[in-house]
This record gives C-alpha cells, sequence and structure tokens, in this order.
C-alpha cells in the first residue's frame, strides 16, 4: 500500500458505496447556536451521493452545544449532568433542524442514539448493523450521536471521533469521512495541510493539543479514530466542513484534507473481533452445497443447507459452523435463536414468515458476519 502514489489512492476514494461522515459540533453549532445554512448545504451534499447510489451514514455532534443556552448556562457545561441536561434538550433541536434540510431534499432521516454497549455487545451490536441495513436500503439516511443524555463518563464512547470510526466497522463502511473546523492535519507550526498519512506512521509532533469548545474531540481524537478506522482496512478524510460541496470533492479524488490510508489488512476489524473476542455457543452443520457455497467465499448461511443444530444459543452469539463431516469451514455471528434455527434448517429462504410467524432478516448467519476457517 505505501508505494501507491498519492493521486490513486485519492481516486479509489470514488469507488466507495458506503461512507459514514461524522460532523463536529464546531462545524454545525457556534455559541450556543446551530448553523442552518451549514446543515441544508450537507443535507443537499448527502443526496447527491445518495443519487449516485453511495450510502451514507451521519454521525452528528452538537447536541451539547445546542442545547446549554435553553438551560440557561453561558457556555457548554463539563459536570456530567449538565451535559447530559443539556444534550437531552439540544438533540431533538439538532435532529429537527436535520430532519427539515433533508426533507426539503426529498429525503427522510433516522436518528440512533448509541453508547459504547451497543458495540460491545454482539447482539445488540448485531442489532444495530441490521437496523442500519434497513434504513440504507430504504434511503434513508441514519444519523448516529451518543447517548449523551443517559450515559456517564463509564458507558460513554467518549467521543464522536471515536464513535463515528466505530460506526464505519459497524456498517462495513469504505471510508470515513471526518468534517472539522479545521482544513485537515497541519504540518507543526504551520498552516500546511499535510495530505496523506499512513496511518501506523507517528504524527504525534503534528497533533496540537487544542480541544474544540465542548471539551470533546480535538485533532488528537481526530487521529487515533482514522487509525482505529485504519485498522479494519477503512481510509479517513479529515476535511473542512460548512464548504458546500466538500463531499464531492473528497470522492471526486481532490486534494482535500488529510487522507489516511490504512495498512493492507486481509481481514477487516469487526472479522476479527468476531474471531477473537467470542467463544462459540454452538454448532451448526451444513450439506455439501452449503459447504461449498462458504468455501467459496461470498455466500451467506440460509436455512436450507442446514443439517443439524448443536447448542443453544441467541441471535448475536458466535457459532461454528461445518460441514457434514464435522470439519470447520467458518465461525460467525447467527441472527436467530438456537431453536428457531433447528425451525427453520433445510427450509427455503422464503419460509421464514411460514415457519416462525416472521422474518428478521434472510440469513442465519451473514456472509459480513462470518470469517471463514482456512
Ligand atoms: N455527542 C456530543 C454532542 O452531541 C459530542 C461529542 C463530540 O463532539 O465528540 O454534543
Amino acid at each position: 500500500m505505501s508505494a501507491e502514489p498519492l493521486a490513486i489512492a485519492r481516486r479509489r476514494l470514488g469507488r466507495v458505496n458506503r461512507i459514514v461522515v461524522k460532523v463536529g459540533s464546531g462545524v454545525i453549532a457556534g455559541k450556543g447556536r446551530l448553523r442552518a445554512k451549514v446543515i441544508e448545504d450537507l443535507a443537499y451534499d448527502v443526496t447527491v451521493l445518495r443519487h449516485q447510489k453511495i450510502d451514507v451514514v451521519m454521525v452528528v455532534s452538537g447536541a451539547v452545544a445546542a442545547g446549554f443556552e435553553p438551560l440557561g448556562l453561558e457556555l457548554p457545561p463539563s459536570a456530567v449532568v449538565e451535559r447530559q441536561a443539556a444534550a437531552s434538550v439540544g438533540q431533538h433541536r439538532l435532529m429537527a433542524m436535520f430532519s427539515r434540510a433533508f426533507i426539503k431534499q426529498r429525503v427522510h432521516v433516522a436518528q440512533l442514539l448509541m453508547t459504547a454497549d451497543d458495540i460491545e455487545n454482539r447482539r445488540r451490536f448485531l442489532s444495530a448493523r441490521h437496523t442500519m441495513q434497513m434504513l440504507l436500503s430504504r434511503g434513508v439516511v441514519p444519523i448516529i450521536n451518543e447517548n449523551d443524555a443517559l450515559s456517564d463518563d463509564e458507558t460513554k464512547v467518549g467521543d464522536n471521533d471515536h464513535l463515528a470510526a466505530l460506526v464505519t466497522n459497524l456498517t462495513s463502511a469504505q471510508l470515513l469521512v471526518i468534517l472539522s473546523r479545521v482544513r485537515g492535519l497541519y504540518r507543526a507550526g504551520t498552516d500546511e495541510v499535510i495530505t496523506r498519512v499512513e496511518v501506523d506512521s507517528s504524527v504525534e509532533d503534528h497533533i496540537s493539543s487544542e480541544l474544540s469548545e465542548t471539551g470533546v474531540g480535538g485533532m488528537g481524537a481526530k487521529v487515533s479514530a482514522a487509525r482505529l478506522a485504519g485498522q479494519g482496512g477503512v481510509p479517513t478524510i479529515i476535511a473542512e466542513g460548512g464548504q458546500p460541496g466538500m463531499l464531492q470533492r473528497i470522492l471526486a479524488g481532490d486534494e482535500v484534507g488529510t487522507l489516511f490510508t490504512p495498512q493492507d489488512t486481509k481481514l477487516s476489524a469487526r472479522k476479527k473481533w468476531i474471531a477473537i473476542r467470542s467463544r462459540s455457543m454452538g454448532v451448526i452443520r451444513v450439506d455439501a452445497g452449503a459447504a461449498e457455497a462458504l468455501r467459496a467465499g461470498g455466500a451467506s448461511l440460509l436455512p436450507a443447507g442446514i443439517k443439524t443444530v448443536q447448542g443453544a444459543f441467541e441471535m448475536g452469539d458466535r457459532v461454528d459452523v461445518q460441514d457434514e463431516s464435522g470439519q470447520p469451514l467458518a465461525v460467525g455471528l447467527v441472527s436467530y435463536r438456537s431453536d428457531e434455527i433447528r425451525r427453520l434448517q433445510g427450509r427455503a429462504r422464503t419460509e421464514y414468515q411460514d415457519v416462525l410467524g416472521y422474518e428478521y432478516v434472510k440469513e442465519i448467519m451473514h456472509r459480513d458476519d462470518m470469517v471463514l476457517v482456512e
């Protein structure tokens, strides 16, 4: 990867089909007010990408920034309870403004408020993923923020740059864009933007310690988010928000912002997480046809090829997949419970409704939630 010329790395960005766009508080709010014009421009730019068949997931900060004034405070608070209260006032104001801006473009938005638990807990992780997939497939733009009103320092992800990197992984996006008040990562002591950073190289000297108005984030958080996304093989761009057309320019390969290019990883971070962080709660054995489809790669596990189900497990648990003779094929996270899978085994993918009385997703184990055993 390291030898790849910058122009090629930039041009590659035009080929993505799903991106996460994180917008910082400083971009959309100032002195306690939301900036309607900036939000409308963003809604327009995101809609243009949607028309180009690119899924966009937004991570938007600004709940605290938009909510402290109505509480009678003059500055964004630092006390936990005040922050929680400010966020609960500001979050719906923020969403109201985004919703209005997107409706002008005939696009619907959805709000998802997450905490660290939603990422760490396998079941909630998978549930969030399914919700997000469904929204995107229906053309809705998910807008995510941390659940600031109810989470405290113990349960928080903490900063939205980090949250955006986790969401990148959660949604299998291929690019993370962090829109900020600055033009990118500046070369120390200058106003020259470093155009490209290899994610594992040291840039600590160039990171100023300045935090945002609301006291979180700053360049350090952005660089560490870029590193996290990079571990999953995903590039990040830090660029200036509040500039109409910025997303288009990024995807056109223009030299804007700082591009963090990842090491070449074969296994995405989420797959590593599946492989390492959990233990298997059961075994599913499949017939020769399904084994072949899994081995060849690219296939999800469907009910038709399932022969037996061993163990009692929940949706989101890790389960081993084996061929009929017990040879390991894969490990992955299941989308249904063990008793449901027993009822579904051998049936067609059109029969969920008949067998269970409901249908959640079409795959017993989605290929994105599966790691093949070599
Ligand atoms: N979730 C916080 C908010 O909406 C912002 C956190 C951050 O800016 O990183 O106010």
